[in-house]
């Protein structure tokens, strides 16, 4: 059985999309769950009381991806929270789109900052407290296997940079039964790429399955990878991505 009964998670910037859905199913699948955001306290803590509700166990954090001491922070109160650290999800990010004659410096330092600097400073946190069976799971994207269109060159870059650090970090922590994969979404409806947004139009014509993907979809295969079933899975870059880079 694939289960994560009694594991606990850090799932980076789970208050809403992609994190919060991940954060919900491995609470579901009997996981403590700690969730973290930046802005939005409210929508952090309504996802905390929904795990709670149902009987789960999750706590809200304020830490800023970009800081690495609130990262720090955030896996060691996790670990004391829960008596444990077993898997990370790597899933705060954010996406700047515009041509590289008028982007900015502010928004390539953010990007790297958030999507991958912060990646590797939790996966070092994360590998320095986690034993046996522990999982680091990022969120990479399908950009990273194809940038069909203009502006998101620095956003392609650090969703790339996500590969390199997951095949690196497998090796590190594969003889310590650490798995390490970056899960690599399509168009999925978030906030961030609302599926009736301003590139819908654009992105529905290159999916193989005519539409967007639903954070549930992403949350299941993070679950899967969390398990002891998906032991002989690292090193790995798993598309869900609607056949967007097929
Ligand atoms: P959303 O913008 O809908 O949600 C982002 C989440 O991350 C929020 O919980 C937000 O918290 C948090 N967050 C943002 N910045 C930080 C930060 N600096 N530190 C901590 N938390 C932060 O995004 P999605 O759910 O769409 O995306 C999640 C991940 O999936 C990202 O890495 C994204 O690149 C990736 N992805 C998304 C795709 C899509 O189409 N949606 C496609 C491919 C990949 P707060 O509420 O406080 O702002």
């Amino acid at each position: 059985l694939n289960s994560i009964q009694g594991k606990s998670a850090l799932v980076l910037g789970g208050s809403r999309g992609i994190g919060a859905a991940v954060a919900r199913r491995l609470a579901a699948g009997g996981a403590s769950v700690a969730i973290t955001y930046v802005q939005g306290a409210s929508a952090a803590h309504a996802v905390v009381d929904d795990i709670t509700k149902a009987g789960g166990r999750a706590i809200a954090i304020q830490a800023d991806s970009a800081n690495d001491t609130a990262i720090e922070a955030a896996v060691s109160k996790t670990k004391e929270s829960f008596g444990g650290f077993d898997i990370l999800v790597n899933n705060a990010g954010v996406l700047a789109i515009a041509p590289i004659e008028e982007f900015t410096t502010e928004d390539i330092d953010r990007t790297i900052a958030v999507n991958i600097r912060a990646a590797v400073i939790a996966s070092r946190a994360a590998a320095r407290v986690m034993g046996k069976g522990g999982r680091i799971i990022h969120i990479g994207s399908t950009n990273a296997e194809r940038m069909p269109f203009a502006g998101g060159a620095v956003y392609a870059m650090s969703k790339s940079a996500l590969q390199g650090l997951t095949q690196g970090l497998a090796r590190d922590l594969g003889p310590k039964g650490i798995t390490v994969n970056v899960v690599q979404p399509g168009p999925i409806d978030t906030d961030m790429n609302p599926a009736d947004g301003p590139m819908a139009a654009g992105l529905i014509p290159m999916l193989a399955v005519g539409r967007y993907g639903h954070p549930d979809e992403v949350a299941s295969l993070v679950a899967y990878l969390a398990g002891p079933e998906a032991a002989n899975i690292t090193g790995a870059g798993l598309l869900i991505d609607g056949g967007f880079a097929a």
